[in-house]
């Protein structure tokens, strides 16, 4: 298999190559790190929880 399989990041909202899919989103592998990366209290922490709040809430109920 050489095909590379490209989707919309939910977070960043560019093309990129599939990286991890939950919930049939794409999260990129540089806002997967920014997520890892970021510590609870940080301005980027909580923009990066309510994009996933925003992507994922209809499926948290
Ligand atoms: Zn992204």
């Amino acid at each position: 298999m050489t095909e590379i399989d490209i989707m919309v990041c939910g977070i960043c909202r560019k093309i990129k190559r599939v990286n991890m899919v939950i919930l049939g989103r794409n999260i990129c592998s540089s806002c997967e790190k920014e997520i890892v990366n970021a510590q609870a209290g940080d301005e980027a922490y909580g923009m990066y929880m309510k994009s996933i709040r925003d992507l994922f809430g209809s499926y948290a109920r």
